[in-house]
C-alpha cells in the first residue's frame, strides 16, 4: 500500500467519500486520490514523496504559484497581530478599493461596492437573494452545465423546456426551490427569449459563469454575453456574472474585462468573484453599483452576515496576491497556456485523436471526439469520448503531471510554470495522447 492509499482508507472511515469535496476523491477517472503533502510554486509533492507539475492550482487561486514569497510573507505578518477580530479591519476595505478599481479602470463606474464572504457559493447564494430581494421577484435562470457552488436554487441540472418543472440536480433540494429555478441550454437566445416570454414580470436574475468552466470551458458565442445584458434590461431583470473562476485569473478584470471592451462594454449588476481573490484562504466577494449593493444589510432590507468575513489573514492573502498580480502575470500566463494548447494539440494530432480545445483566455480545457461538432453547451460534452481523458490524465499523472481528475475541469496555469515544469509537461504529451487513442469505452 502506499502513503495515499493508507491514508485514503483511513479517511473514508471518517469522512464521507474519503474527501471534503467530491472531484478530489477521483471518482470519475478512477484509482486514489493522491494525498499532498507541500506546494511549491508550480509543483505539487504528495505523500509518497511524488513530485507533479500542478495543472490545477488550488483551481484557481494559485495565480502566482504556490507559495509566493510576497504571499507568505503577507500572510505571516498578519498572523502576527491575530488570525480573527470579529469586528472591522483597515484591509477589508483596502482589497474593496482594489476590486473595484480594477473593474473601474475597464469601463469607470461599473461597480460601487464589494460585499467580502468566505467561498464562492455564498457569494451566488447572496447575489441571488439580492436580485431576488431588488426585484421583488422569485424565478432565475440558470444554465445547465454551469455550476455556482451549492446552492439548492443552482443545482437544479437540464430541465430543458421552459415552462415545465426542473429536477432537483441533487437530493435534499426540495421541488418548490428547484421550481423557482429555470434551466436553459447555454449559448441559446432563443431559449432565454421564451422564459421570459413565459413568465413576464416573475423572473429576478439570470446568473451565468461570465464564461462556462465547470463542464470543461464553454466559450460564450459571439455577442452572447452583451444579448444577455440586453434581456435582462429590458425585462426588469438582473444579470449575475459568477467571475468566481474566471475572476482576476483571465485578466486583471476578469473573463469581463477580457471580453466586454471588444463588444461594447456591457457589465452585469452583480460579480462574483472567488478563488484567487482569497490567494489560496478562503474569501470570496460580490459586487455591484451602490443603489443594488445598498439593498443588503445593515443599509438595506436582504439579510447577509458571515462570523469570518473578510477574515484579516484571509485579507493579507487575497490583498497580496492581487497586489503582485501586474501585466506581467498575466501575460506571463497567458503565453504559457498558448504554448501547452500548442503542444498538446500537437500530440493529439501526431496520435490521431479526434478532439477540439474550448478557451475563455487562457483558461481551456480538451474534449475527445468533438472535432466535428465543437462544444457550446453541456449536452456536447456530455456527448464527448470522457473515457478517453480518464487514460490521459493517469498516463500524465505518472509523468509527474497533476492535471484535474476530471474532463469536466479546465486547466489552470499560473505565473510560476516556467520552461523546467512546461518541459515536463510537454514530454509527457506523447504518451499520454497514445493512451487516449487507445481507450475504450
Ligand atoms: C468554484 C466555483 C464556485 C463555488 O465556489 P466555492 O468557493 O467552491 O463555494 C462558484 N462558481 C463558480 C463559477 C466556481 O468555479
Amino acid at each position: 500500500m502506499t502513503v495515499s492509499e493508507e491514508l485514503f482508507a483511513r479517511s473514508t472511515q471518517v469522512i464521507p467519500g474519503g474527501v471534503n469535496s467530491p472531484v478530489r476523491a477521483f471518482n470519475s477517472v478512477g484509482g486514489t486520490p493522491a494525498f499532498m503533502v507541500e506546494a511549491s510554486g508550480p509543483y505539487l509533492t504528495d505523500a509518497d514523496g511524488h513530485n507533479y507539475v500542478d495543472l490545477v492550482c488550488s483551481w484557481g487561486p494559485a495565480l502566482l504559484g504556490h507559495k509566493h514569497s510576497a504571499v507568505i510573507e503577507a500572510v505571516h505578518a498578519a498572523v502576527e497581530h491575530g488570525l480573527s477580530f470579529g469586528a472591522s479591519t483597515a484591509a477589508e476595505t483596502e482589497l474593496a478599493e482594489l476590486v473595484v478599481n480594477r473593474i473601474n479602470a475597464v469601463a469607470p463606474g461599473t461597480i460601487d461596492q464589494v460585499r467580502m464572504v468566505s467561498t464562492g457559493t455564498e457569494a451566488t447564494m447572496t447575489a441571488i437573494r439580492l436580485a431576488r430581494g431588488y426585484t421583488g421577484r422569485d424565478k432565475i435562470i440558470k444554465f445547465a452545465g454551469c455550476y455556482h457552488g451549492h446552492v439548492d436554487a443552482l443545482l437544479s441540472e437540464a430541465g430543458s423546456g421552459v415552462a415545465t418543472l426542473s429536477l432537483p440536480g441533487s437530493a435534499g433540494v426540495t421541488a418548490a426551490t428547484a421550481a423557482e429555478t429555470i434551466v436553459l441550454p447555454y449559448n441559446d437566445e432563443e431559449a432565454v427569449r421564451a422564459a421570459f416570454a413565459a413568465h413576464p414580470g416573475q423572473i429576478a436574475a439570470i446568473i451565468t459563469e461570465a464564461a462556462p468552466c465547470n463542464m470543461g470551458v464553454v466559450s460564450p458565442g459571439e455577442g452572447f454575453n452583451a444579448f444577455l445584458r440586453q434581456v435582462t434590461s429590458e425585462n426588469g431583470a438582473l444579470l449575475i456574472f459568477d467571475e468566481v473562476l474566471t475572476g482576476f485569473r483571465v485578466s486583471s478584470a476578469g473573463y469581463w474585462g477580457y471580453s466586454a471592451p471588444s463588444e461594447g462594454n456591457w457589465a452585469p449588476d452583480i460579480f462574483t468573484f472567488g478563488k484567487v481573490i482569497g490567494g489560496g484562504m478562503p474569501t470570496a466577494a460580490l459586487g455591484g453599483k451602490r443603489q443594488v449593493m445598498e439593498y443588503l444589510a445593515p443599509t438595506g432590507p436582504v439579510y447577509q452576515a458571515g462570523t469570518l468575513s473578510g477574515n484579516p489573514i484571509a485579507m493579507a492573502a487575497g490583498l497580496a496576491t492581487l497586489r503582485a498580480a501586474d501585466d506581467s502575470v498575466y501575460a506571463t500566463i497567458d503565453a504559457r497556456s498558448a504554448q501547452l494548447q500548442q503542444a498538446l494539440t500537437e500530440a493529439l494530432n501526431a496520435a490521431g485523436v479526434n478532439h477540439s480545445l474550448q478557451r475563455a483566455g487562457n483558461l481551456f480545457s480538451v474534449a475527445f471526439g468533438t472535432a466535428e461538432t465543437g462544444v457550446h453547451n453541456y449536452e456536447d460534452i456530455k456527448n464527448s469520448q470522457t473515457y478517453r481523458y480518464n487514460a490521459f490524465f493517469h498516463s500524465m499523472l505518472k509523468s509527474g503531471v497533476y492535471l484535474p481528475p476530471s474532463a469536466y475541469e479546465a486547466w489552470f496555469l499560473s505565473a510560476a510554470h516556467d520552461d523546467a515544469a512546461m518541459d515536463r509537461i510537454i514530454s509527457a504529451l506523447p504518451a499520454a495522447a497514445e493512451a487516449a487513442a487507445q481507450a475504450v469505452a
